[in-house]
């Protein structure tokens, strides 16, 4: 929440190109005002720039890019460090992540798969895990990351077609998967990953975790 934003929001809401509340959260009606209002030139470089870098330190705020089709032969492989990490993880996971890697449009690649106590209890205190009951003990979970231009990518927008690989991926194998983008079962779901997400930031989620994907215990 930002005092700076509440006034952009405040100034929008004044033009008429924003109604949605002045919460001081650049969520994506406030990005898409910020963007009528450039055409008039309402607000400042400042001001923009303040909306956008919010919006995109907060995975959970970005605006998703539309549904990318999943493809017939992604040419993509699971490096040697991807397979290493599979080791140990549950054979039905790990048939999902290789048929995943087929049909992506994205490549992504393994960041974990059996995590022990020690660093299951690292992340718990970091905030980056809220459980020591996580899946990832007992190899019912991976995380795969996408990698854009040879880089991993955070961006939140990156996990929209992972999930969407992972849920065909599942359903053709029929495996019940659970994804932490929106902690939800995604095998047989209908939508797409972004509904998804929307859904389970409507009823109040707001720990997106996009690049876990686990066998529901
Ligand atoms: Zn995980």
């Amino acid at each position: 929440m930002s005092s700076y934003i509440k006034q952009i929001q405040t100034t929008l809401k004044q033009a008429g190109l924003y109604t949605d509340e002045v919460d001081g959260i650049a969520g994506p009606k406030t990005v898409a005002a910020v963007k009528a209002a450039a055409a008039n030139e309402l607000l400042d470089a400042e001001a923009k720039r303040a909306v956008e870098q919010q919006n995109a330190s907060h995975p959970e705020l970005a605006t998703p890019k539309p549904d990318q089709p999943l493809v017939e032969a992604s040419g993509f492989e699971l490096g040697e460090k991807s397979l290493k990490r599979l080791e140990g993880v549950n054979d039905n996971l790990v048939k999902v992540v290789k048929r995943a890697i087929e049909i992506t449009p994205i490549d992504f690649m393994v960041v974990e798969g059996v995590r022990t106590k020690e660093r299951q209890r690292q992340l718990v205190a970091k905030g980056a895990s809220k459980t020591m009951n996580s899946r990832h003990l007992t190899g019912h979970a991976v995380d795969i990351a996408p990698v854009v231009d040879g880089q991993v990518s955070w961006d939140f927008n990156d996990y929209y077609p992972l999930a969407k690989a992972m849920a065909t991926a599942a359903t053709e194998l029929g495996v019940k998967v659970r994804w932490g983008g929106a902690w939800t079962t995604i095998t047989n779901k209908s939508g797409t990953p972004q509904d998804w997400v929307k859904a389970y930031r409507a009823g109040g989620g707001r720990f997106l975790d996009g690049p876990h994907f686990e066998l529901p215990a």
